[in-house]
Parts: C-alpha cells; structure tokens; sequence
C-alpha cells in the first residue's frame, strides 16, 4: 500500500516510509491510497477468528509487501497479548475495556505495533531512528514500554513537568535502556510545540532520522481499528444497531474505528464524546472550525484544541458535511458532568469508570434520547486507578492497584530536565 499526504504537495510513499518519516515532508498527515473492504464473510464468520487473525486479516493491505505475512503475523500476535472485554450495562449501553495492556491505557496496541514494524525496518540497524514524542500522560508510557529493548530505536520523550498523574510518571521515566525522559518546564503544548520544532530543524534532521510516535504516524493509528471489530464480534449476535461512543481527543481512535467501518464492518453511527474542549462538536452545530488552546480537565489526554486526525475524518467523508453528520454525533461535557457520571456508574451498574470513560458514556446516554433502539458502546480508555485522585474523590471505596501499576511505584524516577527547545537540541546533538 502506498500512503499520500493530505496537503497534497509531497510524493506518494510505502508503508515503510510513511512510519519511518512520521509526517509528509510537506507536514500533510499520510493516509492510505485505497481502502479495500473485506468479504462480507468475514464480518458473517468473524466469531470463528482469533483476535490475532482479526488484525492480520485487517491490517495486511494496509502494511503490504513492506511487511512479508509471516512477520506480520508475529507483530499481531505479540501486540496484542491481552484481553479486550466487553461488558454490558444493560440493553442499550456497553463498554468496551482498551485498559488491559502493560500500561492500562488504550494506546499500548498502538505502540507496540509501530515499535514492532520500526524494529523490523531497522533489523539491519543501517540507521539509528529516533523517536521523539510529547505526551500528556498515556502516550509516554506506552511508547516507553512498547519500544523499549528495540534494536536501532532510540526514544526521547517530552512530557511536562508536575503536569501528569505519579503513576504516568514512574510508567515514562523508570525503564532505562532506550528510553530518556525530559522533565519540561512547561506545559503540554510546549512539549507538542519543541517537537514539531525538531521536525522542521534541518540543523538536526540532517545529523538523525527523526520519526514520531503520536497518532499521527500510521503505524500507531491504524491498529486501533481492531477495537471496533473484536466489539462487534462480542456483540453482533445479541444487537443490531451498534454505535460507538469514542472518547476523543485528537480523534485517532474514532477515525480509526470509521476505517473499520470502510472495511465494512456494520456500524450504525460514532459519537465523539468531547470534555470541555469541544472544537469537533461545535464544528458539527456551525461548520465552523475553530481551533482553541486547550483548557485542563479532569479526563487530561482528551485536553486537545486542534485534534490533528480529524482532517483524516474530513477525507474518508470527502469533505461532504452531510456524510460526516449521518455518520457522526459529536457531545461536550463539563468536569462537573463528568465527576456526576461516575458516580451514577457506580451507584447504577457497580462499575468503576475513569473519567475518560465516564465522558464517554455520557455521549452514549445522550445519544440514546433520541435513537432509543441503538446499543451503544463506549471505550473505556483507561484504568481508573491511572487517575487515582479523581476517582477516590467520587467513589467512596479504595481502589487496589492492579499489577501494571504496583510494578512501577516502587521504582526510581529518572528524567533529564529541559527549559526550552535550545535544551532538547542540545540533548538530541550530544
Ligand atoms: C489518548 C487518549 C484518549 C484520546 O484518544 P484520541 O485518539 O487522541 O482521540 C482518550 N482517553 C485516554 C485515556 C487516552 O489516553
């Protein structure tokens, strides 16, 4: 599969290239040249699969013949080592839980496919890659430990200081080996912000090979289509109209789960659940999009004020509005509505929910007042005890740490600490 960027001013690329360079040289996100939707037997058989074959059957066109078949099939079974449940409320409303990798948050498929596919591009270790990431808590410690150990790949994450939870901390400053962590003296756009500096800074893309790790490479995004289909092969036999409520904050995983839909998986409708920072759902009320700083909330890897897939939406849509609003609701919620939605959670169905979920499932309820017969699923992004605080301020019961988490408490913190982008160039050319 080749892969053209959207701002259509930069050659067509492999698969190979387009993971390797991250962003097209004309900054345009790459995305795939055709889509190819599967036999409707394989969405009739799908119970008969295993998850790995899921995701070999889904991904092959997309990685095809920079990856040979036999590789690939160890990629996906190593990726995805792991459970991904689905429990159900009750007749309309179920969640899917994305928090049962290594470090409890949904992004871990992501890293360990791309860390995979890069350490199978550089098994001849011709040319260090460094990967160079900013994160607002979950991303770092998946891409922590889903390279760690690569041969060939060196990892710089940049994460702001006091400004993520202990435990996204110890998960991105504890590893060692190919792993540093720069403590920044700021905030997360900062860190966003030296990092697309890096990108365009020929003083350092002419001494290294620079990629990234966010949603915005195709290897990290394009995993996460899997989601969608191991819910509907959970659900398909009991509901008709599945329609998922996302979590969303740059919009990778509901754009994901859209290409599942364009391989023809059956999905009735997406809803982007937003916190306060809201600009898709005021894009679908106005048609205006206006991207604004961020505000912090208490579901913080959803604190976005310009997602950068959602120009990846427009395109599968083709830009045509009234195709987008068929197949997509979008709902903004308030910390207040949020911390409420918890507590109703528990109190109604016994479960714990973070408040990525919890935001989530407050776009499935209010979708369902006016498609009364949809079952909708929300993801559960991550494990609430990765935000331990807010989640023992509203539900009166100790949390036990699962075994993800315990590992990582009792470890040393190491980190570089960095003032400005001066201070990551300097680290990046030593
Ligand atoms: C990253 C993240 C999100 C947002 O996902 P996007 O793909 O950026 O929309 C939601 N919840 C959690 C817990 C996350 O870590």
């Amino acid at each position: 599969m080749n892969y053209y960027s959207l701002n259509k001013q930069a050659p067509n690329t492999s698969f190979k290239n387009a993971v390797i360079k991250g962003l097209a040289p004309d900054k345009g996100l790459y995305f795939p040249e055709s889509i190819s939707p599967l036999p409707k037997v394989f969405f009739e058989n799908i119970e008969s699969l295993s998850h790995a074959e899921i995701a070999f059957e889904t991904i092959k066109q997309f990685v095809s013949p920079d990856i040979p078949e036999d590789v690939l099939k160890q990629i996906v079974t190593e990726t995805l080592a792991f459970e991904f449940p689905v429990i159900s409320f009750n007749e309309n409303i179920s969640t899917l839980e994305l928090f049962h990798g290594p470090t409890m948050a949904f992004k871990d498929v992501g890293a360990r496919f791309m860390a995979r596919c890069l350490g199978y591009f550089n098994k001849e270790n011709t040319e260090e890659i460094t990967v160079l990431v900013a994160t607002s808590g979950d991303t770092g410690g998946a891409v922590a430990n889903g390279f760690l150990g690569v041969k060939g790949v060196k990892v710089v994450i940049l994460y702001p200081s006091g400004k993520v939870s202990d435990i996204q901390e110890k998960q991105l400053t504890t590893l060692g080996q190919n792993i540093t962590a720069l403590e920044v003296d700021g905030t997360f756009d900062d860190c966003q912000n030296m990092v697309k500096n890096a990108f365009l800074d020929k003083a350092l893309t002419n001494h290294m090979q620079l990629t990234s790790a966010n949603s915005i490479n195709v290897a990290r995004w394009l995993p996460q289509l899997f989601y969608f289909i191991f819910a509907y092969r959970q659900l398909k036999r009991k509901y008709k109209d599945i329609v998922f409520s996302v979590p969303s904050g740059n919009f990778g995983n509901v754009c994901a789960g859209m290409m599942a839909q364009q391989l023809g998986l059956p999905v009735a409708h997406f809803i982007a659940s937003n916190n306060e920072n809201n600009v898709v759902t005021e894009y679908l009320k106005s048609q205006l999009y206006n991207p604004k700083p961020s505000i912090q909330t208490i579901s913080n890897a959803m604190d976005v004020g310009d997602p950068s897939n959602f120009i990846r939406i427009q395109n599968i849509y083709k830009n045509n509005f009234e195709s987008l609003e068929q197949n997509l609701s979008s709902y903004s919620f308030s910390d207040i509505q949020t911390k409420a939605a918890m507590k109703e959670i528990y109190n109604t169905y016994n479960y714990v929910a973070d408040p990525h979920g919890a935001v989530g499932y407050l776009g499935a309820k209010s979708y369902l007042e006016s498609h009364p017969e949809a079952h909708c699923v929300f993801l559960e992004t991550a494990h609430p005890t990765k935000f331990l605080d807010v989640v023992e301020e509203v539900i009166p019961e100790k949390q036990g740490l699962p075994t993800q988490i315990e590992a990582v408490m009792g470890k040393v913190k190491v980190s570089i600490k960095v003032k400005n982008y001066e201070g990551l160039k300097r680290y990046l050319l030593k």
